[in-house]
């Protein structure tokens, strides 16, 4: 006979085990089910950057959210997760960049109430020494911080089996099972599972768990790469961004710098795309993150990269991700597609979907995030 949960969360990434985490705590006996290993896909891949500023508007008030939730994470989970908040500088060295900068602070403080502002050149030496004198200026939220991926992910997964959660590494979903359109249960390559709610948190694989309950949204893995150098003695809390998206980055609790970027075709050199998970790294990508780096950053010329990898971003076509419950499909709950900034949200996904899951509304609505909101032409 088939063994039956309350609920079925697949994914094991930090998106599955705080959406886990919040069911156990809630009282469901829960089952996280992944093809790989805790981790294995992009949130442990990922540059832990925790940010709101900058944020697509209909992902705001959940990004807020969350940072409320970081703030005293590591005490709730009984785990040191190394959040920093440090805030984030987005960094200007054009006239028009300035202007477009300006326009959007406003507009993100008006709206949200964010605290965020510009700052001149001086003003950013001022908190950051560091920059090179081709910086105009730079967006500044302090808000805004890093945290450690691995920690936060295996925090909540801890926390959550200490609630009675269960895990299951190796097995694939393989089918979602219906019974008259409500969800009954899933069937891996190993074992079937029953359960009325099932959570699909399966990132760059969401899209193929969708088609198993007969919906597809436009989502489409896209190749990235980071690099990481040796430690130095603590520099700047900031996290780093640019106005054209040259890098991102931070210096870690550790010392070392985790940098990521794009050479802007990326996704191109991957011609697996959609087909294959393989992360092979491209010669092309980390010297052109490194060589954005030192434009920004030159003091850095000398500090060597010690591991370089690759990762994909489950990236939904309007760039935010596919949440919440179905109503053509009772029991079904998406919570995929981040698109690229899934790792900061992840606090706060965990608790919406846990309620909506249960049926209450959210802290967060999370309306805007609906799978429906793509339709078949015809
Ligand atoms: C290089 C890189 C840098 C990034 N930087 C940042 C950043 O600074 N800040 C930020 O907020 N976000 C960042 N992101 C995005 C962030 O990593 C993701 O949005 C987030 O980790 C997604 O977590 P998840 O739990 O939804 O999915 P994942 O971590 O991808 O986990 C999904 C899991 O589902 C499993 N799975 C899939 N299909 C099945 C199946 N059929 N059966 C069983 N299991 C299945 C997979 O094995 C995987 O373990 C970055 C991403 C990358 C790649």
């Amino acid at each position: 006979m088939a063994k039956t949960y309350d609920a079925i969360v697949i994914g094991a990434g930090v998106n599955g085990c705080s959406i886990a985490y919040n069911l156990a705590r809630r009282g469901l006996k829960t089952l996280i089910l992944d093809k790989g290993e805790v981790c294995s896909q992009a949130s442990g891949q990922n540059g832990g950057g925790v940010r709101q500023s900058a944020r697509d508007p209909r992902e705001m008030p959940l990004a807020m959210y969350s940072v409320k939730l970081f703030e005293n994470l590591s005490e709730e989970l009984g785990l040191n997760v190394e959040y920093k908040q440090g805030g984030n500088l987005r960094l200007c060295v054009t006239p028009a960049q300035e202007e477009s900068m300006r326009a959007a602070v406003d507009k993100q403080s008006q709206a949200f109430g964010l605290p965020v502002e510009y700052l001149d050149n001086e003003a950013v030496r001022e908190i950051n020494p560091y920059v090179s004198d081709i910086v105009l200026g730079a967006s500044y939220c302090p808000t805004d911080g890093h945290a450690n991926p691995m920690l936060v992910t295996y925090a909540f997964l801890r926390k959550a089996r200490s609630l009675g959660a269960e895990l299951r590494t190796g097995e694939t979903v393989r089918e979602i099972r219906l019974s008259k359109r409500h969800v009954s249960g899933v069937v891996t390559d190993k074992d079937t599972y029953s359960s009325k709610i099932v959570v699909n948190a399966a990132g760059i694989g969401g899209r193929k768990v969708a088609n198993m309950v007969g919906l597809d949204f436009p989502m489409t893995p896209v190749f990235t790469e980071i690099l990481v150098t040796e430690a130095r003695e603590p520099l700047f809390p900031q996290m780093i961004g640019t106005a054209a998206s040259d890098f991102y980055g931070h210096q870690t609790e550790h010392g070392s710098f985790v940098w990521g970027g794009f050479i802007g075709y990326d996704t191109f050199l991957y011609d697996d795309r959609g087909k294959s998970e393989r992360r092979p790294n491209y010669p092309e990508v980390a010297p052109a993150i490194c060589r954005a780096v030192l434009r920004f950053f030159p003091f850095l010329q000398d500090v060597n990269v010690t591991r370089i990898w690759s990762g994909l971003i489950a990236q939904v076509a309007d760039k935010v991700p596919v949440l919440g419950p179905v109503s053509d499909v009772p029991g079904y709950v998406s919570a995929t597609g981040f698109s690229g900034h899934g790792f900061g949200i992840s606090p706060a996904v965990g608790r919406v979907i846990s309620q909506a899951a249960l049926g209450e509304t959210p802290d967060v609505d999370i309306s805007a995030f609906a799978s429906d909101r793509f339709r078949p032409v015809n």
